[in-house]
Formats: structure tokens, C-alpha cells, sequence
């Protein structure tokens, strides 16, 4: 996992620096609402991090998704524009809540079935839903939860898992869906294609939403 992990490292920074050279105009999208309070100094949860299930062989073996989802988170709090001088670009700070009713971001891992969907993301405010039918929220919101399909991803790559809860994430923060590419984003709908992290076009779209 610790290979996997560092090859697909060095392979994102590759894209964001290519990113850097040979892209000028954005091409991220916004839902135009935010998480009210910003996303400095806030919190995540995860819930039943770790999937057991019985494999073909008749073993029973496990999976941590948290280890996932904490390198996602990671990769956002890490977001930067010089790799040198490691300049961050974005106020986006996560850090693990002490509890889960304190946390911001709520990821929930279990098995959701044939949905349809590897990965999803819900935004609320005071407790409501306030994304209704669609996917993008429809006011500013307080709470987002995200649920993470172990039923359709965990026979899936460990740079798959990370990217997923990391596209999530970034529903969370306020990205919509990015269309075009290539070069990929990591808010395609479709994250088999994308990168492992965010790019710099994702970190840009990120800082618009919070910049004022
Ligand atoms: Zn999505």
C-alpha cells in the first residue's frame, strides 16, 4: 500500500506541475454555496472506518477506509502551488473531531448495494437536507455527511479509494462536477479517470469559493 501510495504521489505531482505549465484558464465549477464558517480550523468524522467481509476464499479479511479517507483529507490540507517553498494556497484544514457530533464532515462507510453510486455527498443546514432532489446543495450549509459504497469499491485500488473520498471532499468544500479535460480533475464524475489529489485547478476553484 505504502508503494501504491507514493508512486501515485509522485504521478499527481506530475500532473499538477503539468497543469501549472501548460494550463492557463480554469475549468472547475462551482455549486455557488459554501460551508458556512468557512473550512479553516474544521473537523471530520468517520464512521466504521473499517469493512470486514468474507473474501472468495472463505477468509474473512478487512479493510481500512479511514487510512483512505485520512490521506484524501490529507492531500486537501495539503493543497499547494509551489512544492519547493510548500506555500499553501487554501485555507482548507481538516483535523480528525474528538467526536461525531462535533465533526463538520461526516463520512459513513458501509454497503449501500447496487446504487449506482461509489460515493455521495450530502449537505445540511440546521439538520435539514438542503440539497432536495439534486445533488448540489441550495443554500449555504453547516454539516455535509458523505457516504462512501464499500458494496461497489472495495475490491476497487487503493489510489481508487482515496480519490473517491477525496472527490467527495471536495463536493464538500463546494466543487460541482468538473467538465472537460484532458488534463483530468479530480472532481470528474467519473474518478476512475482522475488523479489522485486534487490539481491546482481544483485548489483555484476551492480559494474562489472561500476567498471573501
Ligand atoms: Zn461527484
Amino acid at each position: 500500500m505504502k508503494k501504491g501510495f507514493r508512486f501515485a504521489s509522485l504521478v499527481s505531482t506530475l500532473l499538477v506541475l503539468s497543469l501549472l505549465i501548460t494550463t492557463a484558464a480554469s475549468a472547475f465549477t462551482l455549486y455557488g454555496k459554501k460551508l458556512i464558517g468557512g473550512v479553516k480550523d474544521r473537523t471530520y468524522w468517520v464512521d466504521n472506518p473499517t469493512y470486514i467481509f468474507k473474501d472468495s476464499d472463505g477468509t474473512y479479511k478487512a479493510i481500512n477506509y479511514g487510512t483512505y479517507i485520512d490521506i484524501a483529507v490529507q492531500n486537501w490540507n495539503n493543497s499547494v502551488n509551489n512544492e519547493n517553498k510548500f506555500e499553501r494556497t487554501t485555507d482548507v484544514y481538516f483535523t480528525k473531531a474528538k467526536d461525531r457530533a462535533s465533526a463538520t464532515v461526516i463520512f459513513t462507510v458501509a454497503e449501500y448495494g447496487n446504487t449506482g453510486w461509489d460515493g455521495k455527498t450530502f449537505f445540511f443546514k440546521d439538520g435539514v437536507n438542503v440539497a432536495g432532489q439534486s445533488e448540489a446543495p441550495t443554500k449555504d450549509y453547516d454539516k455535509v455527511t458523505i457516504g462512501i459504497n464499500v458494496s461497489l469499491t472495495y475490491k476497487t485500488e487503493d489510489h481508487y479509494k482515496v480519490s473517491l473520498a477525496g472527490h467527495e471532499f471536495g463536493h464538500a468544500l463546494g466543487l460541482d462536477h468538473f467538465s472537460g479535460g484532458p488534463p483530468y480533475s479530480l472532481m470528474n464524475k467519473y474518478v476512475s479517470n482522475a488523479p489522485f489529489g486534487p490539481t491546482a485547478d481544483d485548489v483555484t476553484g476551492v480559494q474562489k469559493i472561500y476567498s471573501k
